[in-house]
């Protein structure tokens, strides 16, 4: 190579480089909080929330808004580490539903002593399972909804159980009879499957990579192993009432690094009908 080809290839690199401002990143979902959104065509690193987020060898990545996210977020592109380049995003808030829940069982409302052990023996487990941040991108193909059925519960509403505030609902209910089939929303690992857990009853979660999980609460039977791998639409289990629940239905649940968020918003992905912009 002479000097000529070295300068060429020099200032072609820097050209690729500066090419690709971080304005050219597309994200694909709703701006509003429970939402998860995908990311497209970054060639460099991106920041969120202080964390470099994994990113697919074309640039895709993943980000999601909690329940009570703030209004104002910064995704950072690090175009060049000494010249970070940083992008405003304006979450909506979003109206969740109170939701009046009669007829729990009076000690899954106010637990025991005892109880209070095994709840936190609960969340341990779910809390490890959920920290998973796997390199294989299962999510791209997609997700479907694990059952059909009426939804019972929206994620996010306000639960008062009983007559007595509890905490926001971190799911999407779906009822159905005790028994129905429910299928892995897409592919995945099996990181916790898991009986008898005080809330969630017999529990499956998995892991679809880059920190994002599904979660299945209340089946009457485990179908799967940890560490099994599923392919979408596979049975994992079956509708039940297990746990803290007043019939038989599905608890779906979806988390991103530990943020949980609306399930319904995983439908989107990868589909045609997502709604995408250009940051
Ligand atoms: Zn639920």
């Amino acid at each position: 190579m002479n000097f000529k080809q070295i300068y060429l290839t020099f200032s072609l690199s820097s050209l690729l480089l500066y090419s690709f401002p971080s304005h050219a990143v597309e994200l694909c979902g709703k701006l509003a909080q429970g939402e998860i959104l995908v990311g497209k065509d970054s060639p460099v690193d991106v920041v969120f929330k202080q964390q470099t987020i994994r990113r697919t060898p074309q640039g895709e990545f993943l980000i999601a808004f909690g329940r009570d996210e703030n209004s104002k977020q910064t995704l950072t592109f690090l175009d060049d580490p000494k010249n970070p380049q940083s992008v405003e995003l304006e979450v909506s808030p979003t109206k969740w539903d109170i939701q009046n829940i009669k007829g729990v069982p009076p000690r899954k409302v106010t637990p025991s002593n005892q109880d209070i052990k095994d709840i936190e023996k609960e969340q341990k487990l779910v809390r490890k399972a959920l920290q998973n941040n796997s390199p294989q991108s299962f999510w791209k193909k997609g997700f479907i909804q694990p059952i059909q059925g009426r939804i019972s519960g929206q994620f996010g509403g306000q639960r008062i159980m009983n007559g007595v505030k509890r905490n926001p609902h971190a799911g999407m209910d779906i009822a159905a009879p005790e028994g129905t089939m429910v299928k892995a929303s897409s592919d995945g690992i099996v990181t916790l499957a898991e009986p008898n857990l005080f809330y969630s009853g017999n529990v499956v979660i998995l892991d679809h990579g880059f920190g994002l999980h599904t979660i299945y609460a209340h089946l009457s039977q485990i179908d799967v192993k940890v560490g099994q791998q599923v392919s979408q639409g596979e049975t994992i289990g079956l509708v039940g009432k297990t746990g803290r629940a007043t019939g038989p239905h599905l608890h779906w649940g979806a988390s991103l690094n530990g943020v949980k968020f609306n399930p319904q918003s995983l439908l989107n992905i990868n589909k045609a009908n997502d709604f995408c912009f250009i940051l």
